[in-house]
C-alpha cells in the first residue's frame, strides 16, 4: 500500500540518480526520524544505515553534540556574505584543518560540495599554470573508472560511463589513463607486494602530453562510485613522483574517502605524500550541511597574490560559501573525533568487520572477493568466480538484493554488483554482527530465488 505522502511525493519529486518510473513498484520510503546508526520510516520501520546515507554521516544521525551546535549557531548567526566579512567558526575550522592535512597544505577555500570543490580545484590549477606562464596546460588527467561529481567539470573528468556518456558532446577534453584494478589485476600482482606497474600507463601518457596537462586528478586509496576499487598506498606515491617530474599538479580528491574512511584521517596520509590540492566534503560536516573545501599550498596561493591591476585573484564564489551553520558543525564534528579518539577507536572496529565478513563471504560460489581498506568494506559478486566475469548490469543483482535487505531492516545501496559497508563509525560491534548477517540473508535469499528460476 502506497501511503499519502509516497503519493504526493511522486507528483512532485524528481529524485537524484533514479529511473523515476522504478518508483511505481517501489515508492520512496518515507524516513521520519534518524538516531544513531537507524533510520525509522513513518511506520516506524527501522534501517541499519549501512552506506553512512551516501557516504556522509560520521557519528550518527541526530548525533546530540553536532546537533545542539549546529542549533547554537542558529541562534548566534546562520549566514554572511563571506568577500570581506568572516566569522570565527570560518577561522577556527581553517586552522584546523591546516593542522589535520598533509604539511604544506595551509590555504583553504570554501565551496558547497563535492562537485563544486572539484570545480574549484580545476579552475585553480589551470589559472595557476596561466598566470606563470603555461597557458597549454589546459587539460587534465584521469583515470578510468574516476568518479569526481556530477556538474560538468568534474563529469569531465570522472570515467564511469553511467554518469557521463549522455553528456560527452559538453565534456572538457581529458587525457584518460588506465587506473590500477587490484581485482582484475593485468599483471597480476598482489596488493601486499605490488609493485605498481600499472603506474606505467599514466607515465606513457605524461610522456606523451605533460605540457598540456595542468593536473592529475585521483581519488586516493579507494575508486569509491566504481565499486569500492582499492589500491596500495605505494601507487600514490609513485604518482606524486611522476608529478614532480613531469611538472603537473596532482588534485586529491579526498571527498570520499576523507575523515577516517581508509583507517586514516586522510588517505593521503598512507602514502606520506601533499597533494598540491585536496578536496574534501561529504564527512566534512558528519552528514549534516552541505560544504566543501579546496586545500592548497603557500606554493599556489602565492601565484595570485598581486596587486588588483593584475587581475590575478581567483574569482569564483557560491552565494553560502562558508556558510557558518556548515562551519560550526565541522567543527564539532572534528572536535567528536579527537576527544573521542575515533581513528582509535575504529582500528578495533573496522578489525572485526573485516575478519567477520571474510569468513561470511569469500567462500561463497558468487563471491569474488570481499575486500576492504579502513572503514569501508565491499562484496564482489561475479557470475564466476573463476573467470571473474561479471554478472550483466541488466540482471540489476546489486539492485535487487538491495530490496531484499530493505525488506529485512538494512540499507545498502550497491554500486552494480559490488555490495559495500561504509557505516557510520559509532556502530558497535554487535550492529556490525548484525548488518553483516542481514547483508548474509539477502544475498543468500536472492541466490537461491536466482537458481530456482534459471
Ligand atoms: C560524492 C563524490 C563527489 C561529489 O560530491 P557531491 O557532494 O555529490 O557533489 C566527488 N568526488 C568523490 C570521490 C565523491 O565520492
Amino acid at each position: 500500500m502506497i501511503s499519502n505522502l509516497q503519493k504526493r511525493d511522486l507528483a512532485h519529486v524528481w529524485h537524484p540518480c533514479s529511473q523515476m518510473k522504478d518508483y511505481e513498484e517501489f515508492p520512496p520510503i518515507v524516513i521520519k526520524t534518524g538516531k544513531g546508526i537507524y533510520l525509522y520510516d513513518e511506520n516506524g520501520k527501522q534501517y541499519i544505515d549501512a552506506v553512512s546515507s551516501w557516504w556522509v554521516n560520521l557519528f550518527g544521525h541526530a548525533n546530540e553534540r553536532i546537533s545542539s551546535a549546529l542549533s547554537q549557531q542558529a541562534f548566534q548567526l546562520e549566514h554572511v556574505i563571506f568577500a570581506n566579512f568572516t566569522h570565527e567558526p570560518g577561522i577556527l575550522l581553517a586552522e584546523k584543518l591546516a593542522a589535520l592535512t598533509p604539511e604544506g597544505l595551509t590555504k583553504v577555500f570554501f565551496a558547497d560540495n563535492g562537485s563544486s570543490a572539484i570545480e574549484v580545484a580545476l579552475k585553480m590549477s589551470f589559472q595557476y599554470h596561466a598566470q606563470k606562464n603555461k597557458p597549454n596546460k589546459k587539460r587534465f588527467l584521469a583515470l578510468t573508472d574516476a568518479y569526481h561529481g556530477e556538474t560538468l567539470g568534474a563529469l569531465s573528468v570522472g570515467g564511469v560511463g553511467l554518469y557521463n556518456e549522455v553528456f560527452q558532446p559538453l565534456l572538457l577534453d581529458t587525457v584518460r589513463a588506465q587506473g590500477p584494478d587490484c581485482f582484475r589485476c593485468p599483471f597480476s600482482e598482489r596488493p601486499e607486494s605490488c609493485s605498481t606497474p600499472c603506474i606505467s600507463f599514466i607515465e606513457e601518457k605524461l610522456k606523451q602530453h605533460h605540457e598540456e596537462i595542468s593536473a592529475i586528478i585521483i581519488e586516493p586509496l579507494i575508486q569509491a562510485a566504481a565499486g569500492m576499487k582499492m589500491y596500495p598506498p605505494a601507487y600514490l606515491k609513485n604518482l606524486k613522483e611522476l608529478c614532480l617530474k613531469y611538472d603537473v599538479h596532482l588534485i586529491a580528491d579526498e571527498v570520499a574517502v576523507g575523515f577516517g574512511r581508509t583507517g586514516t584521517m586522510f588517505a593521503c596520509e598512507q602514502a606520506g605524500i601533499t597533494p598540491d590540492f585536496m578536496c574534501l566534503s561529504k564527512g566534512l560536516t558528519g552528514g549534516y550541511l552541505p560544504m566543501s573545501v579546496v586545500l592548497t599550498t603557500d606554493e599556489v596561493y602565492q601565484a595570485f597574490y598581486d596587486d588588483y591591476e593584475t587581475m590575478k585573484a581567483f574569482l569564483h564564489s557560491h552565494s553560502y560559501t562558508g556558510n557558518p551553520l556548515a562551519c560550526r558543525v565541522a567543527l564539532e564534528v572534528l572536535r567528536v573525533f579527537e576527544d573521542e579518539q575515533y581513528i582509535k577507536v575504529n582500528q578495533e572496529k573496522s578489525a572485526y568487520m573485516r575478519e567477520l565478513a571474510f569468513q561470511t563471504f569469500s567462500h561463497l560460489p558468487y563471491v569474488g572477493e570481499y575486500r576492504q581498506t579502513g572503514m569501508v568494506g565491499a562484496i564482489e559478486l561475479v557470475k564466476d568466480k573463476a573467470t571473474k566475469e561479471p554478472f550483466p548490469s541488466k540482471e540489476r543483482v546489486g539492485y535487487k538484493i538491495y530490496q531484499i535487505a530493505l525488506e529485512k531492516g538494512l540499507l545498502l545501496r550497491p554500486l552494480g554488483n559490488i555490495l559495500y559497508f561504509m557505516p557510520p563509525y559509532v556502530i558497535t560491534k554487535e550492529e556490525i554482527k548484525t548488518m553483516v548477517d542481514l547483508t548474509n540473508e539477502a544475498v543468500q535469499e536472492y541466490f537461491s530465488k536466482a537458481v530456482v528460476e534459471n
